[in-house]
Parts: structure tokens; C-alpha cells; sequence
């Protein structure tokens, strides 16, 4: 039995279990996916832990994905990321950590048909997720500008992120700069808890493929205002689905069962 599981506080609504779970049965294997919340002063020993106990794989979110950089070897987009968001213990040595939210965003545009190499791609946010979405694109070829309501985060950001610019989330600012994108992706946390967006309707267009992090809701306003101008939308469910994918077909070295690990996914949103 191969055990997988995630690093948070608190976990109790993570989808990862259902979706993990989902991919063990559709392909027979002998895995479980459960859930850890050790105290933050604990998270060294709860990485030893997990080492000593055998544990293949563990997946990790908030308040750890900073912290738990120290405790293991990370990869280099991790480490210019700043974020490890899956740790593999199935290798020889160390154990080993990625942050596969940047993947799961380049997976996600990818599978419904964006072009992101040669791409001008606006990312809004410059937190946890807008720091894995902006090195994600750029090392895929695109160029990215990156504007947040905090503007020195994006221009700091935009710093380390090869050819970004850093803006503020001013209106006109973002205007211009969508006026001649090809992507856009939402990485705040605006459209979750209210019907909101951080993007005023009128500077979409058709020409824009608009990827949302935001899960909770599926529909967001911003993804709603993309879809009446006709411009493809992709709902952050799709990242999600595609870091988990990501994190198992490292974990496993098989090919992840994409489609049930959907249906698990969204039976649960
Ligand atoms: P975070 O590190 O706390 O960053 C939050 C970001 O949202 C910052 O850029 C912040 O701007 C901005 N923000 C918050 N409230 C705002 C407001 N009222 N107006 C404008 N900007 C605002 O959070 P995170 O981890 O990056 O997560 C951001 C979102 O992405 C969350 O909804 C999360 O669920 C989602 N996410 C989805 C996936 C996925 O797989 N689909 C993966 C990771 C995260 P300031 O810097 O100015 O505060």
C-alpha cells in the first residue's frame, strides 16, 4: 500500500483526497490519499516523519508551501517560485520539492487549445499563485506583464520574473494592457468570496483566452464577462485538476487517469 497525502492547516475541504483517490481506483492501485494538519512548529518533524514512515508523496498547501523549502531539495522553479507544493520521497537521497501550480496553469490554457509560447500574457496577482503562474509562462515563451493592487509586489516580482513588467490594477493600466494580450489569467483571491473581478468587463475581448485560479465558484464574474464577449474561458478547476495530475504521474511514473480525476473534481464543486 502507497501512501500519498497532503501538508495543511486546515485541510478538511481539500478536493485533493477525492481526486487522488479517484485516479488509485481507475487504474487498480494499491494507494490511499489522506490528510495531515501539523502545528507550523512542527512541519520540519512532520517532513522527517513522513520519510521515516515510508510515505511516497506528499502534497502541500497553505500556511506550508514557503516553509517546507527549507526542509526539502527543491527544483529550480520551485526555488525562484519561492513555494513547494508537492514533495516526492520515492527518489534515492533527499527528499525532493516542486511547486506544480505552474504547470497545472500551463496544462490547463494548453488543454483547451492556448498557444502560450510567443504569448502576451497579463497575470493578475502577485501572491503564491501569481508568482507560479508568472514564472510558469515566461519560462514557456511568453511575455508577461503582471499587475496587483499592491503595484510594488508586482513590479518586485516582475524583477525576478525574465522579461515582466510590474503594473498597479488601475483600470486604464489594465485596459492597455489587455488591449493587445492573448491571455489573461485571474491569480487573486477577487471573485471568491463575492461576485466580484478584479478586471472591469470592458477590457476583455474575443481575442483573449481567460484562465480563472478561483475554484469556489466554478463561474466566476470574470469568467462570466469573458464568455459574453466570446473569449475562451478556462475555470480554475482545471488548474487544480492539472497540479494533481502533475503531482501523481511524478509521485507514480504512470500516466495520470486525467478524466476520472476530473469527474471526481467536479462532482465535488
Ligand atoms: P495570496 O498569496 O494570499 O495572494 C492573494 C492575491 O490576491 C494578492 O495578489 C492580493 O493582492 C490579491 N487580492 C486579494 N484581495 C484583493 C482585492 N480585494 N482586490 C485586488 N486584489 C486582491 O493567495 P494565493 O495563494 O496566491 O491564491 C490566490 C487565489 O488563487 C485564491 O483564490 C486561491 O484559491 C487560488 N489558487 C488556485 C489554484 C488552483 O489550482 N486553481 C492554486 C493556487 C491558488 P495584494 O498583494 O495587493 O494583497
Amino acid at each position: 500500500m502507497d501512501v500519498f497525502g497532503l501538508l495543511g492547516n486546515p485541510v478538511g475541504h481539500s478536493l485533493s483526497p477525492p481526486m487522488h483517490d479517484a485516479a488509485y481506483e481507475e487504474l487498480g492501485l494499491e494507494a490511499r490519499y489522506v490528510t495531515f494538519e501539523p502545528e507550523p512548529s512542527e512541519i520540519e518533524d512532520a517532513i522527517d516523519g513522513a520519510e521515516a514512515l515510508g510515505i511516497a508523496g506528499l502534497n502541500v498547501t497553505i500556511p506550508f508551501k514557503q516553509d517546507v523549502l527549507d526542509c526539502v531539495e527543491a527544483d529550480d522553479l520551485a526555488t525562484r517560485i519561492g513555494a513547494v507544493n508537492t514533495i516526492d520521497f520515492t527518489g534515492e537521497g533527499a527528499p525532493t520539492g516542486h511547486n506544480t501550480d505552474a504547470v497545472g496553469a500551463l496544462r490547463a490554457l494548453r488543454d483547451h487549445g492556448v498557444t502560450v509560447d510567443g504569448a502576451r500574457a497579463v497575470v493578475v496577482g502577485a501572491g503564491g499563485a501569481g508568482r507560479a503562474v508568472a514564472f510558469g509562462l515566461a519560462d514557456a515563451g511568453a511575455t508577461v506583464e503582471i499587475a496587483n493592487r499592491t503595484a510594488s509586489k508586482a513590479r518586485d516580482l516582475a524583477d525576478e520574473v525574465p522579461g515582466a513588467t510590474g503594473h498597479g490594477l488601475e483600470a486604464d493600466a489594465l485596459a492597455d494592457l489587455l488591449a493587445d494580450a492573448d491571455v489573461l489569467v485571474n491569480a487573486t483571491s477577487v471573485g471568491m468570496e463575492e461576485d466580484e473581478t478584479p478586471v472591469p468587463a470592458d477590457a476583455l475581448h474575443g481575442d483573449l483566452a481567460v484562465l480563472d485560479a478561483v475554484y469556489r465558484p466554478l463561474e466566476t464574474r470574470l469568467l462570466r464577462d469573458a464568455a459574453a464577449v466570446g473569449a475562451t474561458t478556462v475555470d480554475g478547476a482545471w488548474m487544480l485538476l492539472y497540479q494533481g495530475v502533475e503531482a501523481f504521474e511524478r509521485w507514480t511514473g504512470r500516466e495520470a487517469p486525467v478524466d476520472a480525476m476530473n469527474a471526481a473534481l467536479r462532482d465535488r464543486l
